[in-house]
């Protein structure tokens, strides 16, 4: 007899994290949010659309999305040493490219957006929250958009695949078949702008899991709207 899968939380395989999310968080930003997933806490705040500096990094065609994630040094009980790595360099840089399906650069020639994400608490899926905390910002902070993005973790837990790890999941599976993470990014109509794929999985659990995290994403994505209503004080 095959013994069930349980998760140490006690989630189902498709059981995201309670998710909160609050809009205008930072009153000096032109736009800002708060995403929470568990004990994971991405907070963004939008300056923008500005003059470009350094010069000559300006796109004259079009304007530049510049994200910048940071995990604060209390963010984990091991204390983060404060500045950027080659881990938030590298977060920075996919938050960007899964944002810029969705913000429409080509009104701000020659412009800078800068989004600012700062993890407060961190228990895994932070790029994740930090995309969907930075899509309310955005938009907080009027910039045109397309859609908005909702972003979700998708993973491996032996051979089952589940949604949402926490640090306890992702570092209990670190080791042999079993540990794969894979973030990704829809929009609200379920279009992909962002997936990675950090380990070994087959195209049949591949697809599972996106069909997972699709689902997952249209809850998320729920509670960044009622969010930003929230904020312009239109309730429901
Ligand atoms: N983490 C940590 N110290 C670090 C980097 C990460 O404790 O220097 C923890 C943190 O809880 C983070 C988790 O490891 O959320 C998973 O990190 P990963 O690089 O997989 O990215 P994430 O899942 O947060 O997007």
């Amino acid at each position: 007899m095959t013994k069930e899968f349980t998760r140490q939380s006690g989630r189902k395989p498709d059981e995201i994290r309670p998710i909160s999310a609050k809009v205008g968080i930072i009153p000096n930003a032109d736009g800002s949010a708060m995403f929470q997933s568990g004990k994971t806490i991405a907070i963004a705040a939008v300056y923008g659309p500005k003059e470009h500096h350094p010069r000559n990094q300006r796109n004259p065609a079009r304007g530049t999305l510049r994200c910048t994630y940071n995990m604060m040094s209390f963010s984990v009980t091991d204390r983060i040493r404060p500045g950027p790595n080659r881990r938030s360099t590298e977060i920075s840089k996919i938050i960007e490219w899964a944002l810029e399906p969705i913000v429409m650069l080509d009104k701000y020639p020659g412009l800078v957006v800068d989004v600012h994400i700062q993890m407060t608490q961190a228990d895994a899926g932070t790029r994740c929250a930090g995309i969907n905390a930075a899509a309310m910002a955005l938009a907080h902070a009027g910039i045109p958009m397309k859609d908005l993005v909702s972003s979700i973790a998708a993973g491996k837990l032996d051979k089952t695949i589940v949604l949402d790890l926490d640090k306890y999941e992702d570092s209990e599976f670190e080791e042999g078949e079993g540990s794969t993470d894979i973030p990704i990014t829809f929009t609200s109509d379920g279009k992909l702008t962002h997936i990675q794929v950090d380990g070994h999985i087959t195209t049949e659990q591949l697809k599972q899991a996106m069909k997972m995290a699709r689902e997952a994403s249209k809850k998320i994505y729920e509670v960044q709207k009622q969010a930003l209503k929230d904020s312009l004080g239109g309730g429901k």
